[in-house]
């Protein structure tokens, strides 16, 4: 079996894969298990001079290698900072109202993912297999064959692919198409994203599906999938809540959990629970939200709006109908403790997931997975997160709909224990089949086959153009388009 190498902005920290969760703990077993090398920033941010290293400190951890390098304050203004979370960020979550498109962003992003390569050239091995992640390190593969890099590379999209016309409106989305061609398998996470990146490959840059079903763009070959990405089940099924279950409580409790971020809804969210109060006055004392939302990125302007926002909207709403021994909204701006966490998922009665746009969302993913199957809450799931598709069983809303919303909480709290059980079995069930390990060997087995010549394992071509006929869109393939 080859090695596997992983590109990333950041590397996790391996002896603490359990304690991170997600897409870490699967990636830190394939890694120990092929005796992988992972390279990425290591979080410091250094001098101009390091804008010229190209050897990365390196350590092994349990069976790995892990190579890190810094960024200079000019890296991390411009690539980090700007291309990757102030343009490809916002745009790719449809907010190009907050893109800030500033110029010298995507020739630093550009510089930063060459330095990446050279770091990585010398270090890798023939045969190794090659996995690249998300939207900081779209131009590494590309970088990697101009250096005359031949091996399977493969690259995953962690965010949502946005619709041709807003992709078109990135000023260099060119040269990113340029990039995504350079890898032999481009994995995102829905059918619907599959089927975005395809349209605007077509209409964007000439894009033309082969027989084969896979893409051809700048002389390249590419095959494009949906590999969703799950959690790791069996860390928060069986831990039932003590320290927040006291038989005397009566309030019910909404749960929130999202960073704090502008695609999150969470403006949406919590007029939605005011409503809610506003309509249904027997509720007044008996129920509360708890949102939790730890900062990230304060840095970046759009990020300062909306804490603004959210402290004005939840003062509004606790003013409005608090009472002094009740408050409505308990909104927490901090990190939690992930044991915690779990516990206030399993005594939360419904999981109120609203983003506006989201690559999954693992918190769904994550409240359904610690609910205690005889007596389980209900998920409240946005139709704009990628675990819409697979996690249909949930109360699906338009986090715009604030009327809607407000409506489904009642729904919600009124839903009587067999159609909770019914709904959560079939929820964890597909938890279960699409975890965090299912979707590690699935990407990797399509991207070793595609090497083979053996079609990918992920929702292949086919569900992308079921996804587009959805749509209401023109199916771009041929009727005789043999499929993956
Ligand atoms: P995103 O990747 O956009 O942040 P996800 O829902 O996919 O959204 O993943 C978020 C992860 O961060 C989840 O595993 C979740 O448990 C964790 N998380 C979110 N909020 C907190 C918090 N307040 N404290 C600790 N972990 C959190």
């Amino acid at each position: 079996m080859s090695r596997i190498v992983l590109v990333s902005n950041r590397v996790a920290d391996l002896n603490k894969a359990g304690q991170a969760g997600g897409v870490v703990i699967a990636i830190a077993d394939v890694l120990s298990k092929r005796r992988g090398l992972w390279l990425g920033w290591n979080g410091k941010i250094g001098e101009k001079s390091e804008e010229q290293r190209t050897k990365p400190d390196i350590v092994e951890v349990g069976g790995a290698t892990v190579a890190t390098l810094p960024l200079s304050s000019r890296e991390y203004k411009d690539y980090y900072l700007g291309y990757a979370n102030d343009v490809l960020w916002p745009v790719f979550h449809s907010r190009l109202d907050v893109a800030q498109f500033e110029a010298g962003y995507y020739q630093r992003y550009l510089e930063v993912n060459r330095r990446f390569a050279r770091a990585l050239h010398p270090l890798l091995k023939p045969d190794d297999t090659i996995w690249v992640h998300d939207y900081h390190m779209i131009p590494l593969g590309l970088e990697l064959r101009k250096l005359g890099v031949e091996n399977s590379i493969g690259f995953f999209l962690h965010i949502p692919v946005p619709p041709s016309q807003t992709f078109l409106a990135i000023p260099e989305h060119r040269e990113l198409a340029r990039g995504l061609a350079a890898y032999d398998l481009v994995g995102v996470q829905t059918k619907v994203d599959v089927a975005n990146l395809i349209d605007y490959l077509q209409d964007g840059v000439l894009g033309r599906i082969l027989q084969d079903g896979r893409i051809r763009v700048f002389d390249r070959e590419m095959s494009i999938a949906a590999f969703p990405v799950g959690i790791d089940v069996d860390s928060f099924v069986g831990s039932r809540p003590k320290v927040l279950r006291e038989p005397a409580r009566s309030v019910t409790r909404l749960i929130g959990v999202d960073r704090l971020d502008y695609t999150k809804g969470l403006p949406q969210k919590f007029r939605a629970f005011g409503r809610f109060l506003e309509k249904n006055p027997d509720y007044r004392r008996k129920v509360i939200l708890s949102q939790l939302a730890p900062p990230t990125r304060e840095s970046v302007l759009a990020y300062v709006d909306i804490r603004h926002e959210l402290e004005t909207l939840s003062g509004t709403i606790n003013g409005k109908f608090g009472e002094l021994d009740w408050v409505p909204i308990h909104y927490i701006h901090r990190s939690t403790p992930r044991k915690m966490l779990v516990d206030v998922f399993g005594d939360s009665r419904i999981g109120v997931v609203t983003p506006l746009r989201d690559g999954m969302n693992l918190v769904a993913k994550e409240y359904v997975a610690a609910q205690d199957p005889e007596d389980p809450g209900v998920l409240m799931l946005s139709r704009f997160a990628g675990a819409a598709e697979q996690m249909k069983e949930a109360l699906i809303v338009n986090p715009y709909d604030v009327e809607e919303m407000a409506d489904t909480i009642k729904i919600a709290l009124e839903m009587d224990v067999e159609e909770r059980r019914e709904r959560h079995r079939a929820l964890l069930d597909g938890i279960r089949t699409h975890d965090t390990f299912a979707w590690c060997r699935s990407f990797l087995t399509s991207l070793e086959n595609i090497r083979r010549r053996r079609p990918p394992t992920g929702e292949p071509f086919e569900a992308a153009r079921k996804a587009r006929e959805a749509k209401g869109l023109a199916s771009g393939a041929s009727r005789h388009t043999r499929l993956l």
